[in-house]
C-alpha cells in the first residue's frame, strides 16, 4: 500500500484540471465561439438579403408607379385638352390627382389665375359701359332707380352667363338699397344656385356674394350652409380670399343659429377651409419649385429633359412637369403620394408579394429604398408586420446550432462538476489517508509498549507470583493478538485495494466461529470488565465460507463494540437463522451512530468526527474489511443504531452457497 505525498497529489490533481481544460474546455470554447460567430454572420447575411429584397421590391413598385402615373397623366392631359373650360371634372374622375395647372411664361398659374376668357367676357361688349354708368348713378348721383334701369339694360345685352351673374349681384345690391328686399333676395337666391366655377375676376364664385347677403336672413341659414358645403366639395381649388369669405359667412351664420346639428356642420366647414388654406400654401411653395425646374430645364438645354417625378411635403405629393403644345407651354401635375401608392398596391395585387405596409418617405437618403426609375427625392419604406421570408435565416437549421451550443455548455458544465467532485473526493481520501498513517503508528505503539513493559516485568522477578505471571503472559498474548489483528486488517485492506484478497471457502460451522471469537475475546473483555452474552440458535447448518475471514469480521465487530461502548459494559453476540439467511448480530449499548453517518462508516478510512470518537484509537478500516468479507460471501452488513443508546451490527450470510 502506498500514500501519495500531498505535493504529488496536488500535482496530479492539477494535471487532471489541465487535461480537462485542454480536452474539454478548450474544444467547447472553440465550438462556442464558432457557433456564436456563425449566428452573427447569419444575422448580417439575413439583414443584407432583406435589404436586397426590399430594394428589389421598391424598384418593382417604382416601375408600376411610373407606369400608372404616366397613364393617368396622359388621360388627364387629354381630358383637359378636350374640355378646357372645366378642370373640376378631372379631379372627380382622378381622385388621387391633387392639382393640374398651366405654367405660362415659366410661372405656375393658380387655378383662378389667367382665366382670360372669363375676364374678357366680363369686360366685353356694351354691357360693360352700361355697368359703369349704373355704378356712377348708384354711388355718385345716388339715383338708385336709374341704376336699376341701367343694370336691366346691361342684363339684356349681356352675352355670357358669368357677366349676367355679375350684373345680377349689382342689381341685388341696388334693390336692397331701394328697400325692395323681396326682389333682392329673389335675385340672390337665383345667384346662390349658380355653379361654383362661375366666378368673378378674382376667382370668387358669385354664389358666395349671394350667400353672404342671404346669411343675414335666419330663414336662409340652412340653404346657405348647404350651398357652402357643396362649393367646398365641388371646387378643388378656391383662392384664399374665397376661403376667408366662406369663413366670414359661417361666422355670421353662427351668430344666428343655436341648432347643434348646424353648429357641427359649421365647425366641419371651417375645418375644411383651413385644410384648403394649408393645401394652398403648399401649392404656393410649388411655385418656387417650378421656377427652379424651369431654370434647370433651360440649363439642360431642353433636349435632355428628364421626365422626373419628385416628392414634396410631409405627406408627400408626387409632382411632375410636362410639356404640352409641342413644348410651347408646360403643365404641372400633382398626385397624392400615399393615395396613389395604396391604390396601386391594392389594385396590382402587390400586397401579396411583400409583408406588411409600405409608404413614401421624403429625402434622398435616410430610411427606405429608392424606387429608381423616373423618381427623385423620395424613397419607399417597408414595415413588416410579421416574420417573413425577408428575414428568414440562411442557415438550414438555425435551431440546431443553438441546441448544439446549449449541449456543449451543458456537457462542459457537467464535466466540470464531475471533475470538481472527484478532486474533492480525492482530497478527502488523501486527508483520511494521512490521518490513517498517524493512527496506525499510534495503534502499533500502544500494544508494543505494553508487550515490552510486561515482558520486562517478567524478567524482573514476577516469577514468584505465578498468578501475576500468568496475567502478564496473557496480556502479552492479547496485545500481540491485537497487533496481528491490526496488521491483518492493514494487509487485508491493501489486498482488497489491489484486488488480490482471496478467500478459501470450506464447510464452516458458524457456531464454531462464534465460540472461537468468544474465546479470543474472553481475556480482553475480562480485563476491561465487559460481559459478553452469547446466544446461539441450534441447528444452523454449516455453510461454505472462509472461516478465518468470518472470524476476523466478527472480531472486528466485537472490538468496535468494546471501543464504542462508552460507560456500558454489556455486549451481545447472537447467531440466529432468518429464513434462508444466517445472521450474526453484535450489539452494544454505547454511543451509537447518527443516521447520516450510518452508510459512510463502511467507507475506507472513514471515522466518525466528534470529540468522543477522536479520543478512541482506530484506523477506519475495520468496517471496510467486514463489509468486503461479507459481500464476498454473498451477504451484507446491516446496522441499526440509536445515538446514545447503542448499535447492532449484523453480518447476514446466505445459508445456501450460490
Ligand atoms: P475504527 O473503529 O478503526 O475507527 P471502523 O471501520 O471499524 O474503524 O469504524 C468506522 C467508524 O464507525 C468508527 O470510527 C466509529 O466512529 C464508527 N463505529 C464502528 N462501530 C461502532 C459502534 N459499535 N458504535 C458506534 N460507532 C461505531
Amino acid at each position: 500500500m502506498h500514500f501519495l505525498p500531498s505535493g504529488r497529489l496536488k500535482r496530479s490533481l492539477r494535471k487532471q484540471v489541465i487535461l480537462f481544460g485542454i480536452s474539454v474546455l478548450l474544444p467547447a470554447l472553440v465550438l462556442f465561439v464558432f457557433i456564436v460567430r456563425l449566428n452573427r454572420q447569419d444575422n448580417e447575411l439575413r439583414k443584407k438579403r432583406a435589404a436586397e429584397a426590399r430594394q428589389q421590391k421598391a424598384e418593382e413598385i417604382g416601375q408600376h408607379l411610373a407606369e400608372r402615373l404616366e397613364k393617368t397623366e396622359k388621360i388627364v392631359l387629354q381630358e383637359l385638352a378636350s374640355d378646357s373650360g372645366n378642370s373640376q371634372s378631372v379631379y372627380r374622375t382622378h381622385p388621387n390627382l391633387v392639382f393640374v395647372g398651366n405654367i405660362i411664361k415659366e410661372e405656375l398659374l393658380m387655378p383662378w389665375e389667367g382665366n382670360e376668357t372669363q375676364r374678357l367676357s366680363l369686360e366685353a361688349g356694351r354691357s360693360e359701359e352700361l355697368i359703369l354708368q349704373a355704378q356712377k348713378a348708384e354711388f355718385e348721383k345716388n339715383d338708385l332707380k336709374l341704376a336699376v334701369s341701367l343694370l336691366n339694360r346691361a342684363l339684356s345685352s349681356a352675352d355670357s352667363p358669368s357677366q349676367k351673374c355679375f350684373i345680377q349681384v349689382q342689381k341685388g345690391r341696388v334693390l336692397s338699397k331701394l328697400g325692395d328686399e323681396e326682389e333682392a333676395h329673389r335675385i340672390y337666391r337665383d345667384i346662390l344656385g349658380q355653379p361654383g366655377d362661375m366666378t368673378d375676376e378674382y376667382g370668387i364664385p358669385f354664389s358666395l356674394y349671394a350667400a353672404e347677403r342671404l346669411s343675414v336672413l335666419s330663414s336662409e341659414v340652412e340653404t346657405v350652409l348647404d350651398r357652402l358645403e357643396d362649393l367646398m366639395e365641388d371646387i378643388r381649388w378656391l383662392p384664399s380670399s374665397a376661403l376667408y369669405f366662406i369663413q366670414d359667412i359661417t361666422e355670421q351664420v353662427q351668430e344666428k343659429s343655436q341648432d347643434p346639428d348646424l353648429l357641427g356642420r359649421m365647425a366641419n366647414l371651417r375645418q375644411s377651409t383651413e385644410n384648403a388654406q394649408e393645401n394652398l400654401e403648399r401649392l404656393e411653395s410649388l411655385k418656387g419649385y417650378v421656377s427652379s425646374w424651369m431654370l434647370r430645364r433651360r440649363s439642360l438645354n431642353k433636349s435632355g429633359d428628364p421626365l422626373t417625378w419628385e416628392a414634396h411635403g410631409d405627406i408627400p405629393w408626387i409632382v411632375g412637369i410636362r410639356e404640352v403644345n409641342e413644348g410651347q407651354s408646360q403643365v404641372l401635375l400633382v398626385f397624392h403620394g400615399p393615395g396613389v401608392l395604396s391604390t396601386l398596391i391594392e389594385e396590382s395585387g402587390l400586397t401579396e408579394t411583400f409583408p406588411g405596409t409600405c409608404q413614401i418617405t421624403l429625402g434622398p437618403s435616410g430610411e427606405g429604398f429608392s424606387p429608381g426609375g423616373p423618381f427623385e427625392g423620395f424613397r419607399i419604406q417597408f414595415e413588416e408586420t410579421d416574420v417573413s421570408a425577408w428575414s428568414k435565416s440562411s442557415l438550414p437549421f438555425p435551431i440546431l446550432y443553438w441546441s448544439i451550443l446549449v449541449l456543449v455548455v451543458g456537457f462542459t458544465t457537467f464535466g466540470g462538476y464531475l471533475l470538481w467532485r472527484d478532486v474533492g473526493r480525492e482530497l478527502a481520501i488523501a486527508e483520511m489517508r494521512s490521518q490513517f498513517a498517524a493512527s496506525v503508528s499510534h495503534e502499533l505503539k500502544t500494544p508494543l509498549t505494553s508487550i515490552r513493559m510486561f515482558a520486562e516485568a517478567l524478567t524482573m522477578g514476577v516469577k514468584k507470583r505465578p498468578k501475576a505471571q500468568k496475567e502478564y503472559l496473557q496480556t502479552i498474548i492479547s496485545e500481540s493478538e491485537r497487533l496481528s489483528r491490526l496488521l491483518n486488517n492493514v494487509l487485508d485492506f491493501s489486498k482488497i485495494e489491489q484486488g488480490t484478497r482471496t478467500y478459501r471457502f470450506e464447510p464452516t460451522s458458524l457456531e464454531e466461529v462464534i465460540h472461537a471469537a468468544e474465546e479470543a475475546m474472553a481475556f480482553p473483555m475480562d480485563q476491561k470488565g465487559f460481559h459478553l452474552h452469547v446466544e446461539v440458535e441450534k441447528g444452523i447448518p454449516t455453510i461454505l465460507a472462509d472461516r478465518d475471514a468470518i472470524e476476523q469480521a466478527v472480531l472486528n465487530l466485537l472490538h468496535n463494540a468494546m471501543k464504542y461502548s462508552g460507560e456500558s459494559r454489556e455486549i451481545q453476540l447472537k447467531l440466529h437463522r432468518n429464513g434462508d439467511m444466517a445472521s450474526i448480530d453484535v450489539t452494544d449499548y454505547g454511543i451509537g451512530i447518527v443516521e447520516e453517518d450510518r452508510d459512510r462508516i463502511f467507507g475506507k478510512f472513514f471515522r466518525v468526527q466528534g470529540v468522543d470518537n477522536q479520543k478512541i484509537p482506530g484506523t477506519g478500516l475495520g468496517l471496510t474489511i467486514v463489509s468486503h468479507i461479507t459481500e464476498s460471501h454473498g451477504g451484507k452488513v446491516e446496522v441499526k443504531s440509536q445515538p446514545g443508546e447503542g448499535s447492532t451490527f449484523s453480518i447476514i450470510l446466505p445459508l445456501e452457497a450460490k
